[in-house]
């Protein structure tokens, strides 16, 4: 029943655990999708500078050449073409303050993340040693308590155990509980003056036949 109750406690530490460290993992997952977030947009914001510098020489190439033409159609094809460079700029500069912007945002819900961070471990830092200390301990106490109990298993009968071991399987606990009287200390039932002789007088072990348990003669003490 120790090892039940130690091994129940045990399994509860790492879903504490978890719980205590969730909202660090919630920000920390935020903080990883930001960080690729405006890497992309840089790498985006490098590509769009790019094709802005290519524009803006060819609308300075067209500007250069509308003093050189000669026919009225070839000028107007001329102006045609710059119109629609400066519509491309103007397309590329409103991209680029964009993703200006949406960087700095980032950035700025970055470092309130890393703050945010730096306080949740900090503070969820002292209920994790605790949560880790009471796991190396009961641990040990587990180890010390399932030695005890094999120690005290080898001595018992074989054909006992077997029945005691089915009962532990299913955690059945308590497996052995003592006679009341001359009925079951598990579900009450009574038993026949003889069984109630066998165990109070030979020290029998009975097993109740109506919840399964084992039953023993208690001590007066
Ligand atoms: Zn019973």
């Amino acid at each position: 029943m120790r090892i039940v109750e130690l091994s129940t406690r045990r399994d509860q530490l790492p879903v504490r655990r978890a719980e205590v460290a969730s909202e660090i993992t919630v920000l920390e997952n935020e903080k990883q999708g930001l960080e690729e977030a405006v890497e992309r947009a840089r790498l985006d914001r490098r590509s769009r500078e790019g094709e802005l510098d290519v524009q803006q020489r060819q609308r300075e190439k067209y500007e250069a050449q509308l003093n050189q033409v000669k026919t009225n159609v070839a000028y107007s094809a001329l102006l045609t073409e710059i119109q629609g460079a400066k519509r491309m700029i103007g397309e590329l500069e409103t991209e680029v303050l964009e993703l200006m912007d949406a960087i700095e945002q980032d950035t700025n819900r970055l470092t309130e993340i890393e703050l945010e961070l730096a306080h949740k471990r900090e503070a969820a830092r002292d209920e994790l040693q605790s949560i880790d200390a009471e796991t190396a301990a009961l641990d040990q106490q587990l180890a010390t308590e399932e030695h005890r109990r094999n120690l005290v298993a080898e001595k018992v009968d074989d054909q006992l155990y077997r029945v005691y071991d089915r009962l532990r399987r299913v955690q059945r606990f308590p497996a052995l509980v003592p006679l009341h009287g001359s009925a079951c200390g598990s579900c009450h039932g009574y038993f026949p003056p003889q069984v109630v002789r066998e165990v109070t007088h030979d020290g029998r072990i009975y097993t109740c036949e109506a919840c399964g348990v084992l039953v023993y003669a208690a001590n007066e003490e």
